[in-house]
């Protein structure tokens, strides 16, 4: 039973590694992302499907069930997107701050800020079946950048479960306590536990 305890990561970022490997329940082991792994184009258009390019190719090279996950921020004025393009909002290759900066553009003037995270979180066994739980974190987008910690639209995403600040203002327990991706990954280490091979 001991290989079936066993994830391989689809991230190579050591934060959200350790985030993960803090989340899954006792007894499984978080493995890193093989180096012989290449570049995986995340061109799926959905959140579930990216997720399920990157465990796919980590499963196909290693043999072992593996894991990955894929976020979106959507805001509400904006119908809905980024969505599945939030990494690459100002275009390919730009920068957090690039993307933030658009994103204010794009909401000046604009009263409804609604938004939320949505995070999907995968796993690929190696008898092709799959597990697949979702995290969302409901919010609004500042008016200006608030604090430095965390990365991305940390600072100008204020979470409705919080008492107003950013998640840029907030510790990293105090985010993962509310954010999608926290939850995504309590969910499916509710999962694991539930039924550990499926
Ligand atoms: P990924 O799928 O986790 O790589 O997330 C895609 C993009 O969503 C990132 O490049 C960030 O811009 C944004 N993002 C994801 N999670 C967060 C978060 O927790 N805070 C702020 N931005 C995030």
């Amino acid at each position: 039973m001991t290989a079936s305890r066993e994830l391989v990561c689809a991230t190579a970022n050591p934060g959200k590694v350790a985030e993960i490997a803090g989340l899954l329940p006792d007894g499984w082991v978080l493995l890193s992302r093989p180096q012989s792994v290449g570049e995986i184009v995340e061109d799926a258009g959905t959140l579930v499907g990216n997720a399920r390019l990157k465990a796919g190719a980590i499963l196909a090279v290693t043999g072992k069930a593996a894991v990955a996950d894929d976020t979106g921020l959507e805001v509400a004025a904006l119908g809905g997107a980024p969505g599945v393009d939030t990494a690459i909002y100002a275009g390919e290759g730009c920068t957090d701050a690039d993307n933030r900066r658009k994103l204010l553009g794009a909401l000046s003037g604009v009263a409804e800020r609604a938004a939320r995270f949505v995070t999907v979180a995968l796993v690929a066994w190696p008898d092709g079946r799959e597990t697949i739980v979702e995290g969302v974190c409901n919010g609004r987008i500042a008016t200006a950048e608030r604090g430095d910690r965390g990365f991305g639209f940390d600072p100008l995403f204020i979470p409705d479960d919080g008492d107003g600040r950013t998640f840029a203002e907030m510790t990293a327990e105090e985010k993962n306590m509310v954010s999608h991706r926290g939850r995504a990954f309590r969910a499916l280490a509710a999962a694991l536990t539930e039924s550990p091979t499926a």
